[in-house]
């Protein structure tokens, strides 16, 4: 059995806003285990940037940690200091942001950005730095990566921005990596190479992939294990091919059900009814229950809690038995 990675406990984070504290991840847990490939998935607004972001504790100033424990490598991230965070960051653990646009600086090379990395972490030489930065270039499919390292990011494709970030962000071979929805700014032929990058550098390097994305389709390519957020809470959490096979949260059933089938169907796609509810005014009892089809007065009193449906699959809902 791997070693547990990452065990987020019980997490509850908050964004003060002028209208009250909104509940953006609301008593969340979650266990990644070492080497694996994880995706966290659910509709834009659904809370799972905000605990991608409270794991290296870049959450916004305006946001606030009410409760919880997230235990990287046996660490609480949320009580280690300032320094022991900032060797931790980069090194052991880095992210990927969604917008290579915005990620690069746009006034230093980017060979000079990739080569920060291990001159700051790993006290390498510039020398050395600058040449293991060009190698990483060309790993990461940087082509003429010895010219194009001394091009500044501005004359870059989103695509080569974001394989640059890549290269950036795994150059000290950190043993977690997570990337915040790397391909939505791309466009779909970059994607798909995208992803396959991160799938070999996870294999050669033995990374453990927290990945965010609200595309179901990318969840079959990469994943192993799956976790579906609704509204601030995980709802369901399952090996992929379980997940894909045998949905038992309505949600999930529909999210699939939004995925186009490769097999040339003219069917008109799923949708799931309505949006995700106002945080400031949650429904009772399950937070789904105003768009799900198996809706009971249960439902509507009591929030469900997760329940093990078999050894790898966990889901929080009351008639899941009649969904799967
Ligand atoms: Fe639907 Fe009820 Fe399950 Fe919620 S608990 S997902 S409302 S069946």
């Amino acid at each position: 059995m791997p070693e547990k990675i990452l065990e987020v406990q019980n997490l509850k984070v908050c964004y003060e806003t002028g209208r009250g504290c909104v509940k953006a991840v609301d008593d969340v847990s979650l266990t990644i285990f070492e080497g694996e490939a994880f995706c966290l998935v659910g509709e834009t607004g659904c809370g799972k940037s905000t605990l991608a972001l409270s794991i290296p504790r870049l959450l916004p100033p305006n946001s606030r940690v009410l409760d919880g424990r997230i235990l990287f490598k046996g660490k609480d991230l949320l009580r280690v200091d300032d320094s022991e965070l900032q060797r931790i960051r980069g090194k052991e653990m880095a992210i990927v942001f969604q917008n290579p646009m915005t990620s690069l600086n746009p006034a230093y090379r980017v060979g000079y950005q990739v080569a920060e990395v291990p001159v700051t972490h790993l006290g390498m030489s510039w020398d050395k730095a600058l040449t293991s930065a060009v190698n990483q270039l060309s790993k990461v499919g940087i082509p003429d990566a010895g010219i194009r390292a001394r091009d500044y990011p501005h004359v870059y494709s989103g695509g080569m921005k974001q394989r640059s970030m890549i290269a950036m962000m795994t150059t000290c071979k950190p043993s977690l990596l997570i990337a915040d929805e790397p391909t939505t700014a791309l466009d779909v032929t970059i994607q798909a190479q995208i992803l396959k990058l991160l799938h070999s550098l996870r294999v050669e390097y033995g990374l453990t992939l927290l990945l965010i994305t609200h595309n179901f389709g990318i969840v079959a390519e990469v994943c192993d294990r799956v976790g579906v957020m609704y509204s601030g809470k995980i709802v369901e959490v399952g090996e992929v091919t379980e997940i894909f096979d045998n949905p038992l949260h309505p949600y999930t059933r529909g999210l699939i059900e939004c995925v186009a089938s490769r097999r040339g169907s003219k069917a008109r796609l799923n949708q799931i009814p309505g949006s995700l509810p106002n945080p400031l005014n949650l429904p009772s009892g399950c937070r789904f229950h105003p768009r799900c089809p198996y809706t009971t007065y249960l439902c509507m009193k009591e929030e469900p809690t997760m329940t093990e449906a078999t050894s790898n699959h966990s889901v929080a809902c009351h008639n899941y038995k009649a969904v799967g």
